[in-house]
C-alpha cells in the first residue's frame, strides 16, 4: 500500500535505521542523509519517510509531504551555506533514478552546467 514501509527497499531501511547513513537533518516526515557516492561537494538526498515510488506518485498520495520534501532541501541548502544548489527529482529509469522511493538529490558546492546530461 501507497506510504507503507518496503521489505525490500534501501530508503525504508535507512529510515528505519536498519542501513547506515550520514543523517543530516530529520523531521516528522523526512530524512536528509549524504549521497554515498558524491556527484558534487554537497550531495544530499531528502526522502519522505513514507514509501513513495518517486516524486510524483509522493505529490498525489501526500502533497503535504512533497512539499515538506521541498522545504528541508532549501533548508539543506542553507544549513551548508550553498550559493547556488540544484535540487533534482530523478523519474523513471531512462532519467537515471536507480532508488525507486522518492528522493530529491540536493548539489552545490561547484558550478552546475546546464543542461544537464
Ligand atoms: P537515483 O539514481 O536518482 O535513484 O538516486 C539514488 C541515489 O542513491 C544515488 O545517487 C546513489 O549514490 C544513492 N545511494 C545508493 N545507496 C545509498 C546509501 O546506502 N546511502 C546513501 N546514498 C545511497
Amino acid at each position: 500500500m501507497a506510504g507503507e514501509p518496503q521489505e525490500d527497499c534501501l530508503f525504508c531501511k535507512i529510515v528505519a535505521g536498519q542501513t547506515p547513513a550520514t543523517i543530516i537533518r530529520e523531521t516528522d516526515t523526512t530524512v536528509a542523509f549524504r549521497d554515498i557516492n558524491p556527484q558534487a561537494p554537497t550531495h544530499v538526498l531528502v526522502i519522505p519517510k513514507a514509501h513513495h515510488k518517486d516524486a510524483g506518485a509522493l505529490a498525489a498520495a501526500a502533497p503535504e509531504v512533497a512539499a515538506d520534501v521541498l522545504r528541508e532541501a532549501q533548508a539543506v541548502a542553507d544549513q551548508e551555506q550553498l550559493e547556488s544548489h540544484r535540487i533534482v527529482f530523478n523519474t523513471g529509469s531512462g532519467a537515471g533514478q536507480t532508488v525507486w522511493h522518492a528522493h530529491a538529490h540536493v548539489l552545490g558546492g561547484r558550478g552546475l552546467h546546464w543542461p544537464p546530461g
